[in-house]
């Protein structure tokens, strides 16, 4: 017997990965997206079968009772619910135009709008949606909508603000299909969101007079390509001058602390 506490318990449907189910995907619940049946449509196919079926066949909405949620998206759904691959292996792939570019739209704007939450929250020190929002000359309540996995209209002015306020680059421009399907592998992952910010860019911060740094890759491509000239850097010259970026306090400190700290030993020891 449900007791009062389950009340507001939501469910995800293992096939459409719809996460509002009042009742639980077992034995005679239907869910209200994707119509299946538990313990009856799914007795002889796979979850991912009855998957690939309802992305084939349109993947309408299925309840009449339940209204799908605003703005229900079954592409933005099945990629939030890591399901991306079966978008991606669905016979409308190559078929559909339209059914393509719903999906690799659906995957950018999440990843933008994840994006943007793990610069936030990555910085250093991490910033409040307030602090944010004062950065980038907009309101708080602007950045939640922009953060929201739902958001769809994107405009580069805006995104130019959040790249100025961050510290990090805006790079725009089309790429090939190939790439989705290890963009969707990866694209989501903090890691691969996560951009340094301008001083923990090697390029920028290497010691003057470097040799080492005078033949790193970033210089010599840049040489090769005609960009730059191959006479050896000067003094002071690009970001030669800046100091190497001190680690951040919760990785690699460890040194710098343990500098830091010797004093202290030196200090017992004379005591
Ligand atoms: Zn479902």
């Amino acid at each position: 017997m449900a007791s009062a506490n389950n009340n507001n318990a939501s469910y995800q449907c293992p096939v459409c990965g719809y996460d509002q189910m009042r009742e639980s995907p077992d034995s005679g619940n239907i869910c209200p997206c994707c119509g299946i049946e538990f313990d009856a449509d799914d007795l002889n196919k796979t979850l991912v079968q009855l998957r690939g079926e309802w992305i084939e066949n349109g993947f309408r909405w299925f309840s009449k009772g339940t209204l799908s949620p605003k703005d229900w998206n079954p592409y933005r759904q099945l990629i939030l619910a890591k399901h991306g691959g079966d978008l991606l292996l669905n016979p409308r792939f190559p078929n559909d135009a339209n059914y393509r570019n719903a999906v690799d739209e659906s995957f950018s704007n999440i990843r933008m709008a994840k994006q943007l939450r793990v610069l936030r929250e990555r910085h250093h020190p991490p910033l409040t949606q307030a602090q944010v929002a004062e950065k980038t000359e907009m309101k708080q309540s602007r950045i939640s909508e922009l953060e929201n996995v739902d958001y769809s209209s994107w405009s580069v002015s805006t995104l130019r603000r959040f790249a100025r306020a961050f510290g990090v680059r805006l790079v725009f421009g089309c790429a090939p299909w190939e790439r989705l399907p290890l963009e969707m592998a990866q694209g989501l992952n903090i890691e691969s969101l996560w951009v340094p910010p301008f001083d923990r860019n090697a390029p920028f911060s290497a010691p003057v007079g470097n040799a080492l740094d005078q033949q790193s890759p970033f210089w010599k491509a840049l040489r090769s390509s005609g960009q730059m000239s191959n006479e050896p850097f000067r003094s002071g010259e690009i970001g030669a001058l800046r100091e190497r970026p001190k680690p951040f306090a919760d990785g690699g400190v460890f040194v710098g602390m343990l500098s830091r700290s010797q004093p202290t030993t030196e200090t017992r020891a004379k005591l």
